[in-house]
């Protein structure tokens, strides 16, 4: 980190906003020029406030050299980290490819969808049991009945669950029930429960927030690896643009961005992504052929009654399709399903 001072700063200020980052446990270097004086920040500055600095009347401007995520950064941990989620892995050389309905619906629904997902190679099955719908009149999800019914497909197929969480109370039903427990778009930024998702050890699957920058949704991550859970995966579910024609955008650009920033595997979800089922597909094309190390999709048996997201849910067969796709990209990108 380095501040650039006022011309003019006397020796007396320069001394008294040393002494306040020194008291911080970090070294100042300060480069007298003939016009300008520099301090450069050495140490661990991830916990200096900028803003505190900033209200020093002698500071001209801050200009940070580091990324402001520690444990996420790729810099301190070169090698790609691996996930495990139950007996699947994502981040390593197989791609994750994470299906299911938006919503439990019933168990003839879940067992059916997570059978015919496993058939067609999925490593996860999804499922929605508390869902966040913008209408407070819209299906909220079966709740915990949702939960034991997903336990009940895993039982049936083998697969691990990833679920969403809303609140911080529910976190012991989730350790004990799902495998991988989802931060949804809506919570990226709800700072009680990443850190709460922190203090645990489970693999967390945290959604980009709707309008989140990269390295907002980098902090969200920091957050929950700044309390010991360092095993997050990230997901890109399209962001808010000006266009409207999809029901987000999604940024893969975000993916290979995110590679170079951080050692967290991440995935994409073309559903959300696009809230078209139609472009599901090419969508999920895209994000392996751009570095992704998997998808989360939506898949339901009967989309035209699904009680959530049905405009943007594939049917079995379609999904099937998809995962032929996917096997022929991973192999042109170095990667396998
Ligand atoms: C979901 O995965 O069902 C969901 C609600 O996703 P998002 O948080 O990305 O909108
Ligand atoms: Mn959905």
């Amino acid at each position: 980190m380095i501040i650039v001072l006022k011309k003019g700063t006397e020796q007396r200020e320069i001394d008294t906003l040393t002494d306040m980052i020194v008291s911080q446990g970090i070294t100042v270097n300060p480069i007298v020029g003939s016009d300008l004086t520099i301090l450069g920040l050495i140490g661990d500055t991830s916990k200096v406030d900028d803003t505190q600095i900033e209200s020093y009347r002698c500071v001209e401007r801050i200009m940070h050299v580091a990324e402001p995520f520690k444990k996420a950064n790729r810099m301190f941990h070169p090698t790609p980290s691996v996930v495990k989620v139950g007996n699947a892995e994502v981040g390593g050389p197989k791609l994750a490819v994470m299906a299911g309905p938006c919503s439990v619906e019933s168990r003839e629904q879940i067992t059916e969808v997570a059978q015919a997902v496993k058939d067609a190679g999925a490593a996860v099955l999804r499922g929605g049991a508390f869902k966040p719908r913008t209408s407070p009149y819209a299906f909220q999800g079966l709740k915990y009945e949702g939960l034991d019914l997903l336990c009940a497909a895993k039982e049936a197929t083998g697969l691990p669950i990833v679920s969403e969480i809303m609140s911080p109370f529910d976190i012991d039903v989730f350790v004990e029930k799902v495998d991988l427990i989802q931060v949804g778009a809506r919570n990226m930024q709800n700072f009680d429960l990443l850190r709460q998702l922190g203090r645990i050890r489970k693999p967390v699957l945290l959604k980009r927030g709707l309008s989140a920058t990269i390295e907002e949704w980098l902090m969200s991550a920091e957050y929950i690896m700044a309390g010991g859970n360092t095993d997050v995966i990230l997901c890109e579910r399209g962001i808010r643009t000006f266009e409207t024609y999809t029901r987000n955008t999604v940024d893969l650009g975000a993916i290979p961005a995110v590679k170079k920033l951080s050692h967290l595997p991440v995935i994409v979800d073309p559903s959300h992504g696009t809230g078209k089922w139609w472009m599901v597909e090419p969508l999920a094309r895209a994000a392996v052929a751009v570095g992704a190390d998997g998808v989360v999709i939506e898949v339901h048996n009967d989309p035209v009654h699904a009680l959530c997201d049905g405009q943007q849910s594939i049917k079995p067969d379609v999904f099937a399709d998809i995962m032929a796709d996917i096997r022929k990209i991973a192999a042109a990108v170095g990667r396998e399903v």
